[in-house]
């Protein structure tokens, strides 16, 4: 008998790290059946704990599973725990969702829907806004492209680990991918923006709480400039929950996006590069906002106000 008609009970999870750990938590306690896997036998040790059972490979994991997730660094670690020797493709039966939960490339997803394909197989590519607090409570953001009936039949595995409100089905394959490098890209095209306009206005003599109060009070303002950007203006902390390695990646995918699909795109490339130029600088676990610190650096300031500003 084909999966494809059943609930989702039993669950594969590949993947355990800052984000991973959480999100398979949560499976859990919502009562599925999950079996779990990570090259890294600490990892794995800390959802057995939580209650899941461990599997000694990706194939493993995904043996008599409906659906199985990923949520891994990047493409090359996606492509080997999906398709690699002893992947969780080969383990997975006919009716069974593919579910990439990682921030990877339209291109590789549209390789696994092919093979997957082959084995009556549905993949989804739904990956993630939020930090590892937010994934263990349960409230993330999640963006999802893929075929309509596996996202509903896998909806209930979605709000375990997303926020209510924040869980879009975006359409065809890769859509959920881009989405999620849109949003980025955006996100860090800002942070270089408002590294280089606030260190732009104290040179020129403006008081830094003088300008920040303006530019929020002004058409230019934003979440970032009003959220985001203060734990570096009331603390010198450039957010390292989501570390340079991480940020030049997806910069790295959204400028393969525009390859694919034609469009020149000047702006996504200059961004990538001043972020890949402050991962040289302060490494690859700086903070994701360290672009601001290239700006700081070159104008021999800190923007930092007063505490009660
Ligand atoms: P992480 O590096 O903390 O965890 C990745 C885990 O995958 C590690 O435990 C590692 O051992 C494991 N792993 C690597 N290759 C494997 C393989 N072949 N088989 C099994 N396990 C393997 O990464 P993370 O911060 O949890 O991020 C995961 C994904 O989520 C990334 O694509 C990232 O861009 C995205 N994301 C992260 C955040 C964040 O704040 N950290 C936020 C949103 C989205």
């Amino acid at each position: 008998m084909s999966l494809g008609a059943e609930a989702i009970r039993r669950v594969g999870f590949i993947g355990l790290g800052h984000m991973g750990a959480g999100m398979c938590g949560n499976l859990v306690r919502t009562g599925l059946d999950v079996t779990a896997y990570d090259i890294d036998a600490a990892a794995l040790a800390g959802v057995v704990q939580q209650g899941a059972r461990p599997a000694a490979s990706a194939r493993e994991s995904a043996r008599g599973a409906e659906a199985v997730i990923t949520m891994l660094p990047a493409p090359p670690h996606v492509e080997r725990a999906w398709l690699g020797v002893d992947g969780a493709l080969a383990g997975l039966e006919p009716g069974a969702v593919a579910i990439d939960m990682s921030t990877s490339s339209l291109a590789l997803g549209k390789r696994l829907a092919e093979a997957a394909a082959e084995r009556g197989v549905d993949v989804l590519d739904a990956p993630v806004a939020g930090s590892p607090t937010r994934a263990a409570a349960g409230k993330l953001g999640i963006y999802v492209g893929g075929p309509e009936a596996a996202y509903t039949r896998a909806r209930p595995l979605f709000a375990a680990m997303g926020e209510e409100g924040r869980i879009f089905y975006l359409g065809p394959a890769g859509a959920g991918y881009a989405v999620k490098l849109l949003l980025n890209l955006m996100w860090f095209i800002e942070s270089v923006a408002t590294g280089e306009v606030l260190s732009l206005g104290v040179l020129a003599g403006v008081p830094l709480d003088r300008l920040y109060a303006a530019l929020v009070d002004s058409p230019a303002n934003s979440t970032f400039l009003e959220e985001d950007v203060r734990s570096v203006l009331d603390a010198g902390d450039y957010s390292d929950v989501f570390p340079l390695r991480l940020v030049t990646k997806d910069l790295g995918l959204a400028v393969d996006l525009a390859r694919e699909v034609g469009l020149a795109t000047e702006l996504t490339a200059l961004v990538e590069q001043i972020h890949r130029r402050a991962r040289r600088a302060y490494g690859d676990d700086a903070g994701q906002i360290s672009a601001i610190r290239l700006y700081e650096d070159l104008a021999g300031i800190r923007l930092r106000l007063e505490p009660g500003t």
